[in-house]
């Protein structure tokens, strides 16, 4: 019986961790569940999970959890605050940690996980970008197992050979024959919409993804394409490759996760259903395979495939991550400070959608030869991009 702590419980990604872990009861009990702020789902979810622990984020959220867990008669212990959800993410007793908490804020949890040596389910991609070089190092000091969940890398990942799957950052892809890893996207709601609309874009508009259904942020993110953006840095890290390495491929149907590229001229790709119940699955019991709740893949009803080269025009979110990826770790934490600045902004309707680019670019502009190599250094350049973001959405 293994035992899981879901960072992020109430989120998209948490509530499908949930679906898959509900199908197998037999081989895997709910530790702990975690939030920021929403009570009643989280309460709703450790009524049907009787996890060992809850923690919430917000301590008056978290008052109000124990509150009616209390009047519930439920055994659940509730913990707040960063601190609770760092000790859920290290509890002796996890086997298993669902790192899908949205943003910076998943960051300190997700690295309490890596340092007690967990088998680590990386959604959070926040995390990796922010931290890269360190993150991927405590992996390697801690022994913890990195398994990504975003569900492009989860394909690569299930493309490799068994050796790279095994020690995957500490070799590079030309030892195990390959020859480029063909990260593939849908390219979001606006792929065929006139660039002259693109300032007209509402909330409602870009929150909704042709595909997938996905929290609000990420939803941004794939509009304007800076998720492939942060998938591609998450990519260099997880498979410790260079930027030429990467190829990105619109592929609207998103039915092809990514794909794997060898020196022999084969290439191997991923395929399912855009439902991230599958790479949930996946990692949950890696190396083996269980069955989700998804539906197969039925070949004679799916549309045709078609693929396109992402335009620099219409996703410039895309060409700053690339650009930032080159930089470095200072520019990259940046550009991801400034990006949840700017798309929280749109969220609330204060920017257009047009203007989450180029709050990003001056950021990355005047952050990008920062060093930031600690996990202090890193924290306090988190904290300085987003002050200098806000201070540019207030002179809009
Ligand atoms: P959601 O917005 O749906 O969920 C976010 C979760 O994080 C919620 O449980 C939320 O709690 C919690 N949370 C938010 N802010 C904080 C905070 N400050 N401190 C602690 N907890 C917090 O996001 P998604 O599930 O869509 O995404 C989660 C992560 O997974 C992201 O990094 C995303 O990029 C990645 N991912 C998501 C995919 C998807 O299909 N959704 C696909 C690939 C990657 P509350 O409900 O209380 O606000
Ligand atoms: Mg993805």
């Amino acid at each position: 019986m293994k035992h899981v702590v879901i960072l992020g419980a109430t989120g998209s990604i948490g509530c499908s961790t949930l679906s898959v872990l509900a199908a197998h009861p037999d081989r895997f009990r709910v530790l702990a569940l975690t939030a920021a702020t929403g009570v009643d789902k989280l309460f709703a979810q450790c009524q049907q999970f009787t996890p060992r622990f809850a923690a919430m984020q917000d301590p008056a959220a978290a008052l109000l959890l124990q509150k009616k867990l209390k009047d519930a008669g439920s055994a659940t212990e509730v913990l707040s605050g960063t601190e609770g959800l760092v000790a859920l993410a290290a509890h002796p007793q996890a086997d298993i940690v669902m790192a899908a908490i949205v943003g910076a804020a998943g960051l300190l949890p997700t690295l309490a996980a890596v340092e007690q040596g967990k088998t680590v389910l990386l959604a959070n991609k926040e995390a990796l970008v922010m931290t890269g070089e360190l993150f991927m190092q405590k992996v390697a000091k801690h022994g913890a197992t990195l398994l990504p969940i975003d569900s492009e890398h989860n394909a690569i990942f299930q493309c490799l050979p068994l050796p790279m799957q095994q020690a995957g950052h500490l070799t590079r892809l030309s030892e195990h024959g390959i020859s480029r890893l063909l990260l593939t996207g849908s390219g979001g709601p606006f792929l065929n919409r006139p660039l002259d609309s693109f300032a007209q874009i509402t909330v409602a508009e870009a929150v909704a993804h042709p595909n997938w259904t996905m929290g609000q942020k990420i939803s941004v993110d794939s509009a304007t394409m800076m998720n492939k953006g942060l998938e591609f840095i998450e990519a260099r890290w997880l498979f410790n490759c260079a930027a030429a390495d990467i190829q990105v491929v619109i592929h609207p149907q998103s039915i092809i996760h990514s794909m794997v590229q060898y020196t022999d001229g084969s290439v191997l790709a991923q395929l399912g259903q855009p439902d991230m119940r599958t790479p949930i699955a996946h990692a949950l019991a890696f190396p083996e395979r269980i069955s989700s709740p998804v539906q197969p893949l039925d070949f004679f009803t799916l549309q045709s495939f078609t693929f396109k080269q992402p335009e620099a025009a219409r996703y410039p979110n895309l060409y700053l991550a690339m650009a930032a990826s080159a930089a470095g770790q200072g520019a990259t934490t940046a550009l991801n400070a400034a990006n949840e600045v700017a798309v929280a902004a749109f969220l609330t309707e204060k920017i257009a959608f047009t203007t989450i680019s180029k709050i990003n670019e001056q950021c990355l502009n005047y952050f990008q030869s920062y060093q930031a190599s600690s996990l202090d250094d890193i924290l306090a350049l988190d904290a300085e991009t987003r002050a200098y973001a806000r201070q540019l959405l207030g002179m809009l």
